[in-house]
């Protein structure tokens, strides 16, 4: 029997012979006086034509270029899998009593087919929070994806639900994936690869809901709506809601379960003002504020592996000059556009670096041990209160180390720090209130 699985719940430009229920709509199609692409849903340009005068979508040309002589074809979602004991989990670890609760409200919600909201604290263990609504659904035959705008979490969760799940069949999707689609019941892919669905999943968990691109792109909110079965619904997971959704929690539109604790029970790391007047004059001229490196100095001798957080990239090297100026060996740069990104990052991780000079992209979504932080110029705009929050959070995540230091070095009064000291000092005020310790 021919295979024609590769097109259940997907919106594909190319099609199968023979494939049996296949529903089929042109790829551009005309509204009104326009045209519009049914994979984004973005309106085409009216210069967006090619020299034959067929219309393009330039929106979405990464997923490769439909044309309005292409057509997207899908066969509904039939969940075809097989029965799964337990959900395929294979998880053996304990959730504290604090997390257990927060599961419970998650699957409770998750079965009763509501939106819903993870709002626990960086370090609170939410991913595996989710394993007993996630282990539920699988065992019922849904049909999921975990989805995160960030590849870097993609590519951190697939080991560890492969591990944890070892029982689900998985696929993992992402702008230049080295395996190729194929049809699980279990999917981890980017917020931009749902546009290829339709209709597909019945429960999507979106990781890092707040995080650049999904917080300021309609466009990838309706593809977590359409990728979405229509009786199906979506777990959002953050530790940094944002404004959109705090306000649909007040109007009671989304069901919404707090976890103010750390995993180990320790409280959250405040973020300590370090006032450093005219730092960039002083860098200009080659050197940092000795106030900084004393500090750095400090960590480096000790041996503690520190994150310096730094506002663009073009600050990188010059500031890793200064610093192997100062002694300070063994460190690298990285940013988002860096090829040999994963390798640095796992490199710090195994202790080959002392130190890791980057930009806001090591925000979220990584665990190092026994890591402190400073970031210089945190008063710069591209350090939203929410990025603040997530780079503190990077800070004592281990119960064998649960303290550390954070550092915020700043040249003037800066809104965005006070909101996130304030919000973090608001999430240690409810983690007390639960028995939460000091760290
Ligand atoms: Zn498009």
């Amino acid at each position: 029997m021919t295979d024609y699985s590769e097109l259940f719940g997907r919106r594909s430009p190319v099609t199968l012979p023979g494939a049996p229920d296949v529903m089929t709509s042109p790829a551009i199609a005309a509204v009104g006086q326009r045209w519009q692409c049914q994979r984004c849903g973005q309106l085409v340009a009216a210069t967006d034509r090619l020299p034959n005068g067929d219309w393009y979508c330039r929106t979405c040309l990464q997923l490769g270029r439909l044309t309005s002589r292409d057509r997207l074809y899908t066969i509904p979602e039939p969940n075809c899998f097989a029965r799964l004991m337990a959900g395929g989990l294979t998880w053996n670890g304990q959730l504290s009593s604090i997390q257990r609760q927060a599961a419970r409200a998650v699957q409770k919600h998750a079965l009763a087919g509501e939106r819903q909201l993870l709002w626990a604290v960086t370090g609170a263990g939410k991913t595996e929070i989710v394993y007993p609504a996630l282990a539920e659904a699988l065992a019922r035959g849904w049909r999921v994806a975990w989805v995160s705008p960030r590849v870097d979490v993609c590519l951190e969760l697939a080991p560890r639900l492969r591990r944890d799940f070892a029982g689900v069949d998985q696929c993992v999707l992402y702008g230049g994936q080295p395996v190729p689609y194929r049809y699980c019941q279990l999917t981890i892919c980017t917020t931009h690869q749902l546009l290829r669905f339709n209709r597909a999943f019945d429960w999507i968990i979106v990781d890092e809901v707040d995080a650049f691109p999904l917080a300021t792109s309609p466009m990838l909110q309706v593809a977590i709506d359409r990728a979405q079965k229509t009786q199906g619904s979506c777990l959002y997971l953050t530790a940094t809601p944002g404004e959109r959704l705090q306000r649909e929690i007040k109007r009671g539109k989304l069901a919404v379960t707090y976890l103010p604790l750390r995993y180990h029970g320790y409280l959250l790391p405040p973020i300590q003002l370090k006032i450093s007047w005219r730092w960039r004059q002083q860098l200009q001229r080659g050197r940092l504020p000795a106030g900084l490196q004393r500090q750095f100095h400090l960590w480096w001798t000790a041996r503690r592996p520190f994150l310096i957080f730094v506002p663009h990239v073009a600050d990188l090297p010059v500031i890793m000059t200064v610093l192997m100026k100062m002694g300070l060996s063994d460190g690298a740069t990285v940013h988002a556009a860096d090829p040999k990104r994963q390798e640095k990052v796992q490199g710090f991780r195994d202790g080959e670096y002392r130190f890791l000079l980057t930009t806001t992209i090591l925000e979220r979504g990584v665990t190092f041990p026994r890591v402190a932080v400073a970031i210089l110029g945190a008063d710069d705009p591209v350090f939203s209160t929410a990025a603040l929050v997530q780079i503190a959070g990077r800070v004592g995540r281990l119960a064998s180390d649960p303290g550390g230091q954070v550092l915020a070095y700043c040249h003037s009064n800066a809104r965005h720090v006070h909101r996130a000291r304030a919000m973090i000092a608001r999430l240690n005020r409810q983690g007390r209130r639960r028995g939460g310790r000091p760290c």
